[in-house]
């Protein structure tokens, strides 16, 4: 090395030492008086000519500093790139002077610096404004942000399925939010690689920047925004750190309007980016340790990201450029408007009712920038917004909708998956639009199957809002304004170990709770078609039915000819955490199943599933036809959604994150007696709260109590017949970190 150095450089007596690199092979060379660094690549037609340009762009930007940007240096022959053999390869070469500084990775962050950073890259940008290169400007690769989707082909090498969803989520909100803009958009060449490893730093000011392998013509905004995602990206609070940078750079070259509406996107990208290609060298070789510097922090802050609003990101951008803010309307107005039209019988959750815009996974945002973390929706069974489940939807609808009169694929595939759920008794399907319209047609089904019209129902149980579903829902006929209960309806009490009559959970209970319903059986006027009930009782509180129970009545129904259905709109799809399905931990087997909410995340989307002896009874009458039901989007949908709790492993997710939530609620307990039980399993959860050690429900501590934490941005509610249940349910993805804030919130409150 040291003779070449002197033939191609008339360097003598040099001092060499090997670099690190991410791709190529690079030297330090000291002389007495000067650093150098010396680069060499492999052959590659391409690269050469990025290589050329790279000295262009970096010669050209000698006009404005020299100590500022490496500069090249040119071979003994006139030449600044060249071919040469080192140690037996050929190989691209070239020569830059070293640019002296600590390197912003290694620093202590400060304001100072930050800004100093903001106003360097906006100097470089005006630098390169009238900067053109052709070469640069017809790079097409996977770190230029326009192309970001050039890195879809990584995902896979993501290990963790959750990552890969936290990604695919960015990459989608990319197609939606950014796309449409790119042609907007300011583009000029830019570094395109201002990362914590290339920025040079002296006496807390950035003094240099390096590495500019990554040239691109792009978005001038991109410029910003890879800087923004590697300065805040171990950062408890990077929008703040991010909008120092924004200011300065802004002061200098000003940010137009357009640019701010992406960046929030733009830096999530950039995380994307560098996640997707760390994953793809881990796998190619694992060794490569450079590849993955900034993995952990960019991984965090796209976690982190996930829990800021992008509604607050962009009023807080727009804020320091002095844009205008868009100020969304007033929540009041919001309501009048719907109650034009909308009847208040639709109520609102919370004394402030909240103005919801968009959403990820467990949290949701709303228009004036908060965001929610939702510890209560179930029907985002998988996460708001998943990418998978939009994707599927997506893409069915852009291929095919119909009805379910022809033959499609989705159809059969999904019923083949949710089938193979379930026991093997029971093996067909009837697909509506609703747990409603699920439970009305079950109830139908058991009549036409059994020839009897008497419908057994649990107290407090709740089934749906059809004339049918409101008839066998003691939670609605049974509400002081309900229509009452009507004749062929017999009602059970509810098998409930905390307020029953009956309270050792050890099988005991569930016996003479059963007793008592089985003696209502025999006694029962007319047969009994069916008996309807969730595992746990959902509006009744969360209460799970008495261990024994069901075991016990669903013999005694079917000895007079009646079926049985578990209703599992709620409890259904990996929630319970022990079990896919509730009536497992029963350790029964139903005749019919409903289900709903879960099942398409969202979606609107129903299911009766039976035997196939109901089925063939429900054959004999007349055409069954839901013009929505299990038509290919919903198909497609729903088979995402199974396809996610399986590769997310949420129903383990929601048992290990459910028992150490229950665990955290039980140290609640002991701390405070307004907490009378805790119950449920998995992320199904119950809180009652009572009276200072008594039975006695306080309705008003409960509601105050929900209404505090949505005021602390967190969403739960209230349930049961006292409404004094604060129940709880997430997307099956919240975490043990989301459990710990909800239990710190309600300890606080409290
Ligand atoms: N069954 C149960 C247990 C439910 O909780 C609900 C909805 N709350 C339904 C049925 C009715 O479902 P939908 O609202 O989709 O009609």
């Amino acid at each position: 090395m040291n003779k070449l150095l002197q033939t191609e450089f008339g360097f003598n007596e040099v001092e060499i030492k090997k670099l690190d690199g991410y791709e190529n092979v690079n030297y330090l060379v000291a002389s007495n008086n000067d650093k150098y660094i010396f680069k060499t690549y492999s052959i590659d037609g391409e690269l050469h000519d990025m290589v050329m340009a790279e000295n262009e762009t970096l010669l050209f930007l000698q006009n404005f500093d020299e100590k500022k940007y490496p500069k090249p240096i040119q071979f003994t022959d006139g030449s600044f790139v060249k071919n040469l053999k080192i140690d037996g390869e050929k190989r691209i070469c070239r020569m830059l002077t070293f640019i002296e500084g600590e390197l912003f990775g290694n620093i202590k962050h400060s304001k100072e610096l930050f800004q100093s950073f903001g106003l360097f890259l906006a100097k470089m940008d005006l630098n390169l404004h009238n900067f053109k290169n052709y070469t640069i400007s017809a790079r097409q690769w996977q770190w230029d942000l326009i192309y970001l989707n050039l890195n879809t082909k990584y995902i896979d090498d993501i290990p963790n399925a959750k990552d890969r969803s936290t990604v695919s989520y960015f990459f989608q909100q990319f197609e939606e939010n950014v796309r449409p803009l790119i042609s907007e958009l300011r583009k000029q060449i830019i570094h395109g690689d201002a990362n914590d490893w290339n920025v040079l730093t002296n006496k807390g000011e950035v003094s240099g920047i390096i590495d500019f392998g990554d040239l691109s013509h792009s978005l001038l905004i991109n410029e910003l925004a890879i800087a923004i995602a590697y300065a805040c990206y171990d950062k408890e609070n990077p929008i703040d750190w991010a909008l120092i940078i924004l200011r300065s750079y802004h002061s200098k070259l000003p940010i137009q309007e357009n640019e701010i509406k992406v960046l929030y996107y733009l830096i999530a990208a950039r995380l994307v980016m560098s996640v997707c290609n760390s994953a793809h060298s881990k796998k190619i070789n694992p060794n490569n340790k450079y590849a993955s510097v900034s993995e952990k922090s960019a991984w965090k802050m796209l976690y982190r990201l996930l829990s800021i609003n992008p509604v607050y990101a962009e009023k807080k951008f727009r804020e320091t450029v002095n844009l205008p803010i868009e100020k969304p309307p007033l929540i009041k107005d919001v309501i009048k408007r719907r109650h034009k039209h909308i009847s208040p019988l639709l109520s609102l959750s919370y004394e402030k009712p909240i103005y919801m815009v968009r959403s990820a996974f467990q949290y949701m945002y709303d228009a004036y920038g908060f965001t929610f973390l939702d510890a209560y929706n179930n029907i985002p069974h998988v996460g708001h917004s998943h990418p998978k489940v939009v994707a599927a939807g997506q893409q069915q609808m852009a291929k095919l909708n119909t009805n379910t009169r022809y033959l499609y694929d989705q159809l059969s595939e999904y019923a083949e998956k949710l089938l193979s759920k379930f026991p093997a008794s029971l093996n067909k399907v009837y697909f509506v639009n609703s747990g409603s319209a699920a439970s009305d047609l079950a109830i139908r089904i058991a009549k036409i199957h059994t020839g009897y019209k008497k419908i057994m129902v649990m107290e407090h149980g709740y089934h749906g809002h059809t004339q049918t579903a409101t008839d066998i829902s003691d939670y609605k006929f049974n509400n002081p304004k309900g229509q009452g209960q009507k004749d062929h309806i017999l009602k059970t009490q509810i098998p409930d170990t905390y307020r029953g009559k009956y309270k050792a959970n050890d099988g005991s209970a569930g016996k003479l709770f059963a007793q008592e319903a089985i003696a209502q059986i025999e006694n029962s006027d007319l047969p009994i078609a069916a008996f309807i009930s969730e595992p746990v009782v959902g509006c009744g509180g969360q209460v799970p039915l008495a261990d024994g129970y069901l075991k016990e009545i669903y013999p005694a129904i079917r000895k007079q000819g009646g079926v049985c259905i578990s209703d599992e709109v709620q409890t259904g799809f990996g929630r319970l955490g022990d079990y896919f399905w509730g009536f497992e931990a029963h350790d029964v087997v139903p005749d019919m199943v409903i289900i709903g909410k879960p099942m398409a995340n969202g979606h609107p989307m129903g299911a009766v599933i039976c035997t196939n002896q109901i089925a063939e009874s429900f054959s004999k009458g007349v055409e069954f036809f839901s013009s929505f039901g299990g038509n290919p989007v919903s198909c497609a949908i729903a088979i995402a959604v199974l396809e996610v709790i399986e590769e997310e492993k949420l129903q383990e997710n929601a048992k290990v994150v459910g028992n150490y939530y229950k665990s955290l609620l039980f140290g609640l307990q002991k701390k405070y007696d307004c907490i009378g039980d805790v119950r449920g399993s998995g992320l199904f959860l119950g809180i009652e709260i009572v009276k200072a050690n008594s039975l006695n429900p306080d309705p008003e501590l409960a509601h105050y109590l929900k209404n505090e934490l949505r005021n602390r941005n967190i969403l739960i509610s209230t349930d049961g017949p006292y409404n004094n249940v604060l129940k709880t349910k997430p997307p099956l993805c919240f975490t043990k970190e989301n459990a710990k804030k909800v239990v710190d919130n309600i300890d606080q409150v409290l």
